[in-house]
Order: structure tokens, then C-alpha cells, then sequence
């Protein structure tokens, strides 16, 4: 295996390079293992797949296969930038953004910036600054550490960083315990694959080469989504569910297999908890009654559960949208029941994966010390504000005096709240606010930069050093940073270390390096307390080696595979895979999944106040709103980008064509789009793709249509439990 990190000898040009093992930080399920090439001058040269890596394969998705186009762009920020005076908050015209601002020092503005926050922190209360961050990168150290340190020992508001996966990662542990899931890997063993809510093809592109191998030895797919994406049109069935029923299919599929005894008792009897309540729970869910909510033909139901329960070995492969819902926490419980019940994790090829990210247990107190809230201001922990919620957040929390302080300071890295977050009026009503000090850390201006006080450059991964789990395979990695960072770029380590020190910060804690880190996230412990027992054999030494290390239950050779939850693996109160939860039955809430119309979908309360269902869906070639900005990743979008994809029912029943310009409208906002009608939608429900605001004819996006109404499980965001009207301008 060769070390990555060191030089390599010449290649056929006469010039020394050397290759860099990063890794992907991008939030992505793949966590993409990259060579990078860089020349005698330092500059990157090449990115590529590695292709020892198992799972990578040697190949990028298009998104990150021109990643030099983005760390070289000539759009990068390159220094710290101060708002002018006078120039008050708000888009300028694309374009001329930074007008608003002038180039200051790094000094100057840590300074002002140190100034600022003690000063807020002293007249409003520590609380009253509020970090909003998210997985802009997911490498350990870029998503939290110093970071987390600065703010415990500031005392400022808690972020509860809820706006992607949290109603799904909760709602797996009602059930499991811990998040693990059918290694890729064995998916070439299964007969029976089914993706749902998950566009494999589309955003987790490195199982997809399984999924392939599978169907040549025979494997069929069925892809469950309202949508006709890119795996959606490549399956042997597609099911166009209608958005936020997938609770009422999961259930009615259980009713069947147990109606038919297809169920495995052996594992049963077992493994799990609660069978007997789940059995007498599921009989009100026939196909009959689950066809009326979820649009499919009772047959329909009947078919895909027989064939789900017979075609052995069966893996599900479902991904975060199905738990975007306001009802997803349940549909994420009510689908991760369904291997239990055929006894599917017993066989090679079986199971269901959501996440893998429970397999890799950093030692999170050595480095986030949430101790250090103990030394602030405040001397006990600080209060919690959800992400989901910005826009109250900004607006609305504090005017209560129950709430704590208002929101007088945001410091905003890893993220683009003017862009993503739901009840976008609300979010960009609080960050108009003259008297909201914010403050962004980013590699390019934004919409959210277009609020901030400070503009601060941020690396990319290939300038600094981190290590990265996933949450799509079973490999713990190391990104050693490749290039110096551009211009006066700085990483998250950097720039928190540095507000420590200008606070007057003195624990030790802050003289950190990432290396020093990196360490402390892969020691136990002196309680052995972090200990995961696959990744005693990980050292920073082992990793630096290779650049990527199996987890060691995964691949230890004790054993021939790794089939989570086959003998073991939970961590529930019963010990056991809970069909009726523990958790809840304490919280006084119903223990068994049931399905419950979102208030916002077509059968749900507000049924009828608007009457079509609205998805704002995830670009293909983008990443949230990461990489809208770049010419040739949106050129890849140029077909669906700022359209609303009607179908032709909806259309012609509003006279719309396609191409016409159409209002898209409910109580939170109004957006203007571009018809496109299509049959990639069923009727019922309209699409429209998450972008930047300054892209759009009138400077929003989608989040002005989605609520901050939270998940039933994980207080999440639900961002496809809205309703709407459409029609031509
Ligand atoms: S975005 Fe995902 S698929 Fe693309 S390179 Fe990164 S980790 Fe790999």
C-alpha cells in the first residue's frame, strides 16, 4: 500500500509532484477517498478516485471531479472583507456584492470581530450569540471541534443541528440503537433491492456500481419515490408514492407478510421487542385502506410486499428524504422494521442501510469539551436553539422573557442559511435586522454573505488537514491537506483558535493543532468511556499510512462478513430491536408506528387550503446549495433549473403550457418559476429545485414555500410536507 502522503518518485514529465490522499468532505453518504496530484510549484493538478479504496473505486461523481474549477475559481474569497459603513444588509445585484465591502486584515478583523462578541456577550448575556453551522464539511475537525470548544467556553447558544438527518438518525435508534446498515459491499448478493426515497444514481453514485453487479446475478429494483429520478427511470418498477405516506406503505407491507406468514418467527422470537403489539397494529392497515393514502392500487401494496418478503436476500437502501416528512421520523422507524420482520439481517445481501455513521465513535468530549460551558459567564450548560427554526430564531426568540436573550450575534460557517434554511421570509426578515452582528465564514460571497458584517475566506479540503468517517461505508480516513490555502484562506481550527486567543481565552485547549485533535478524537479515553471496539487498531500513525482504514468488526477476518444486527448490535433500553419503543412509551407517546397524514400533504388537516403538494428537490448536480455557483455544475442543471415541473393534468387544469412564467404561492411566500411540464411528477404534486437566490428571476428560492413545522421525531426540518397553489403570471 503506498503512502499517500509522501512524495512520489517523477513522472514522465521531468517535474516532482506528489500525491495527497484528502478525502471528500462534501456532505455526502460516500465519503469519497482523493488522490490528489500537486506540482513542483504546489498547485493541485489532478483530482482523481482512489482506487484502492473499496468503496470509491477510483472514480468522482461529476459534482467533485472538477473540484479544481471550484478550489482555483476565480470567484474563491481570498481575505477577510468588512462591510462598508452605511451599506446596509441585503443582495445587492449579482454581481456587485462585494461593493458592499472592504478588504481588511486578519487582525483587524479578529480583533473587531473579539470586540464585538464580548461586548454583545456582556450587555445582552452570552446566549445572545448563537453559532449556526451545519456539514458544509463533514470532516471531523471542519464540522466541530475548535469551533465547539470556542463557543462552550464563550457560553453562546447551543445549536440543535437538526435540518438534515436528525429525524432519521433519532427515529433508527428507536428502533436499533445505533446506526448501522448493510455494508455496500454485500448489495452484489441480493436478489431484491429496493431504493427508497433514495436516488442512488443520483447523490450516493458509489453503491451504484453494486446495485449494477447485483443485477446482472438477477437482482431486481424497485424505486420508491414521488419523483422519477435518475434511478427511478433506470429501475424495474418505479412507485411513485405520494409524498409523506411511506409510513402507511411500510405498515401496510407488514400487514400482509404477516397476514401471509412470511415472517421469519426464529429471528423474531430472538431479536426483537414488542412483536406482539406490532402484529395487532398493523391489521387496521390493509392494502385496501393503505392504497387510498398513498395513491397506489391495493395490488399494488399486495405485490410489493409479497415480493419484498419472498425475493431473499432483500436490502433496502433508503435515504434522508423519506424522513423530510412531517411525519419521517415514523416512516424511518416503520421502513427500518421491515428486515426485522422477514429476519432479512441473518442473510448476506439482507438488511436495510440508512447510515453507517454509528460504527464510527470519535471521542467527542476530548474534542468538542463541553466542560468549557462550565468555565463561561454562564456556568452551566447554555441553551438550545434549533436550527430548523432560524427564522424564529432570529425573530421571535426573546421576546418572551422565559426564552433567554435575543439573538444579538450569528456566526454563521459551514452553511448557507439564506439559501437552505425552511420559512426563508422569516430567516432573511432576522438577518436584515440592523441590530443582528453577523458574522460568515466561507469560500465564496453567497445569499448569506450578502447579510454579513464580516466575510471571512475558508479552505477547501484540500487545504487543510482532518479525518472523516461516513455514512455509506465502514472506512475511517485521514485528509492530509494537499496545497497551501489560497490567498489568506483559513480552516475552522484556525480561525476559532485565533477568537480564543483574542477573547482572552487561557485554557490550553485552544493552542490545539489538528493534529493534536485528530489524536484526541481517536484516543478512548482514560474511562474508556469513547471506546468503540472497531477502532482500537486506528492510530493517527495507521492512517497516515494509507490514507483509509477498514473499522475492524467489518473487516477483522473473525469473522467471514458483517451482518449488523444478525446476533447483536443494539443499543435500545430492552436490548433488543425495538417494534414497540421504550423510549417513547416513557416520553407518554405512543410506542408503535403509526401512520398520521401530515398536516400539510392532500389528506392531512390543511388539506384543501392549498391543493397541490409541493417537493423543493436536491439538485442532481449541486449539494445543497454547494456548488451553485459554478458554471459548469449549473450548466448540468440548465434543463430542470428554475423550473416548476408540473404535470400535465395540473398544467392543462390551470392553463398552463410549458415555458409559461408561473406564480407558486402558500401563506409563507410567493416564488416565480418557469413551467416545465413533465411526467416525472405524478398529478398532485409540483417540484422545483433548491438553488441560490441570486440565481432566481426574483431573488429567492424555494424555502420561501417550506415551514419551520418540525418532524414528529428528532425536531427536524420538513421540507416535503408543503402545500401550494400554481398559476400563470
Ligand atoms: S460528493 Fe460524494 S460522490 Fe462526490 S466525490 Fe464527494 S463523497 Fe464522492
Amino acid at each position: 500500500m503506498p503512502a499517500y502522503n509522501e512524495c512520489m518518485p517523477a513522472t514522465t514529465e521531468n517535474e516532482p509532484i506528489k500525491i495527497v490522499h484528502a478525502v471528500c468532505s462534501h456532505d455526502c453518504p460516500d465519503s469519497c477517498a482523493v488522490l490528489v496530484t500537486v506540482n513542483a510549484e504546489g498547485r493541485a493538478v489532478r483530482v482523481q478516485g482512489d482506487p484502492s479504496h473499496p468503496v470509491t473505486q477510483g472514480f468522482l461523481c461529476g459534482k467533485v471531479a472538477k473540484y479544481l474549477d471550484r478550489v482555483y475559481s476565480p470567484q474563491r474569497l481570498l481575505y477577510p472583507l468588512r462591510r462598508k459603513a452605511g451599506v446596509p444588509k441585503g443582495p445587492l445585484e449579482k454581481g456587485r456584492e462585494m461593493e458592499a465591502f472592504e478588504r481588511v486584515s486578519w487582525d483587524q478583523a479578529l480583533e473587531a470581530i473579539a470586540a464585538k462578541l464580548q461586548e454583545t456577550a456582556e450587555r445582552h448575556g452570552p446566549e445572545s450569540v448563537l453559532p449556526y453551522s451545519y456539514a458544509g464539511t463533514i470532516g471531523l475537525l471542519g464540522f466541530g471541534s475548535m469551533d465547539r470548544r470556542f463557543f462552550h467556553r464563550l457560553g453562546a447558544s447551543r445549536l440543535d443541528r437538526t435540518i438534515c438527518a436528525e429525524a432519521g438518525g433519532e427515529a433508527w435508534k428507536l428502533v436499533y440503537g445505533k446506526k448501522l446498515g448493510t455494508p455496500n459491499e454485500e448489495f452484489p448478493k441480493a436478489k431484491l433491492i429496493i431504493a427508497w426515497g433514495a436516488n442512488i444514481h443520483g447523490n450516493n453514485v458509489h453503491l451504484w456500481p453494486f446495485v449494477e453487479q447485483a443485477r446482472r446475478n438477477g437482482a431486481r429494483l424497485i424505486v420508491i419515490d414521488p419523483y422519477r429520478t435518475r434511478t427511478a427511470a433506470l429501475a424495474d418498477w418505479h412507485i411513485a408514492i405520494r409524498p409523506g405516506t411511506d409510513v402507511a406503505l411500510a405498515l401496510g407491507m407488514m400487514h400482509v407478510i404477516l397476514r401471509d406468514g412470511l415472517e421469519d418467527r426464529e429471528y423474531i422470537d430472538r431479536m426483537t421487542h414488542g412483536f406482539g403489539d406490532l402484529a395487532e397494529r398493523v391489521k387496521e392497515y390493509t392494502p385496501e385502506r393503505v392504497a387510498e393514502w398513498t395513491g397506489l392500487t391495493a395490488a399494488e401494496v399486495e405485490s410489493l410486499a409479497r415480493e419484498y418478503a419472498t425475493a431473499r436476500p432483500a436490502v433496502i437502501r433508503m435515504n434522508y428524504g423519506v424522513q423530510r416528512s412531517q411525519n419521517g421520523g415514523t416512516a424511518v422507524r416503520a421502513i427500518a422494521m421491515l428486515p426485522v420482520l422477514t429476519g432479512s439481517w441473518k442473510q448476506r445481501g439482507g438488511g436495510a442501510q440508512m447510515s453507517t455513521s454509528g460504527a464510527f465513535k470519535f471521542n467527542s468530549i476530548a474534542v468538542e469539551r463541553p466542560d468549557l460551558m462550565k468555565a463561561s459567564p454562564l456556568g452551566r450548560a447554555a441553551r438550545v436553539v434549533n436550527m430548523s427554526r432560524l427564522g424564529h430564531a432570529l425573530t421571535e426568540l426573546g421576546v418572551a422573557d422565559a426564552d433567554g436573550p435575543r439573538v444579538h450575534a450569528l456566526f454563521v460557517y459551514n452553511s448557507n442559511p439564506a439559501a437552505i434554511a425552511p420559512n426563508q421570509n422569516a430567516v432573511r426578515r432576522g438577518m436584515e435586522r440592523a441590530d443582528l452582528f453577523t458574522v460568515v465564514h466561507e469560500q465564496f460571497l453567497t445569499d448569506t454573505t450578502d447579510y454579513a458584517d464580516f466575510v471571512l475566506p475558508a479552505t477547501t479540503f484540500l487545504e487543510h488537514t482532518d479525518i472523516q468517517g461516513a455514512y455509506g461505508h465502514y472506512y475511517l480516513q485521514k485528509s492530509t491537506q494537499a496545497i497551501e490555502p489560497l490567498g489568506e484562506a483559513r480552516s475552522n481550527v484556525w480561525l476559532f483558535a485565533q477568537l480564543a486567543k483574542r477573547m482572552g481565552f487561557t485554557e490550553q485547549c485552544f493552542d490545539d493543532t489538528s493534529e493534536d485533535m485528530i489524536r484526541q478524537a481517536l484516543d478512548p479515553g482514560a474511562d474508556g468511556l469513547s471506546r468503540n471496539p472497531g477502532m482500537e487498531h486506528v492510530s493517527p500513525e495507521s492512517l497516515a499510512e494509507s490514507g483509509h482504514v477498514a473499522l475492524g468488526f467489518y473487516r477483522d477476518g473473525a469473522r467471514e462478513t458483517f451482518l449488523p444486527y444478525s446476533e447483536g448490535e443494539m443499543a435500545t433500553p430492552s436490548g433488543r430491536i425495538e417494534f414497540s419503543s421504550e423510549v417513547l412509551r416513557a416520553a407518554g407517546v405512543d410506542p408503535l408506528p403509526a401512520y398520521l397524514a401530515p398536516v400539510e400533504s392532500r389528506t392531512g388537516p390543511d388539506a384543501g387550503r392549498f391543493p397541490l403538494e409541493f417537493l423543493p428537490r436536491k439538485a442532481d448536480n449541486y449539494m445543497n446549495s454547494t456548488f451553485a455557483n459554478l458554471d459548469g455544475h449549473r450548466s448540468m442543471e440548465a434543463k430542470t433549473g428554475q423550473r416548476l415541473e408540473i404535470h400535465s393534468a395540473d398544467a392543462v387544469a390551470r392553463g398552463i403550457a410549458d415555458g409559461d412564467a408561473v406564480r407558486v404561492w402558500n401563506d409563507r411566500g410567493s416564488l416565480r418559476l418557469t413551467a416545465l411540464v413533465s411526467e416525472k411528477i405524478p398529478a398532485g404534486v409540483v417540484a422545483g429545485k433548491l438553488d441560490w437566490n441570486k440565481f432566481s428571476a426574483d431573488g429567492q428560492n424555494v424555502n420561501v414555500l417550506t415551514s419551520e413545522r418540525l418532524t414528529d421525531v428528532g425536531r427536524a426540518a420538513t421540507f416535503y410536507s408543503v402545500l401550494v397553489e400554481v398559476a400563470k403570471i
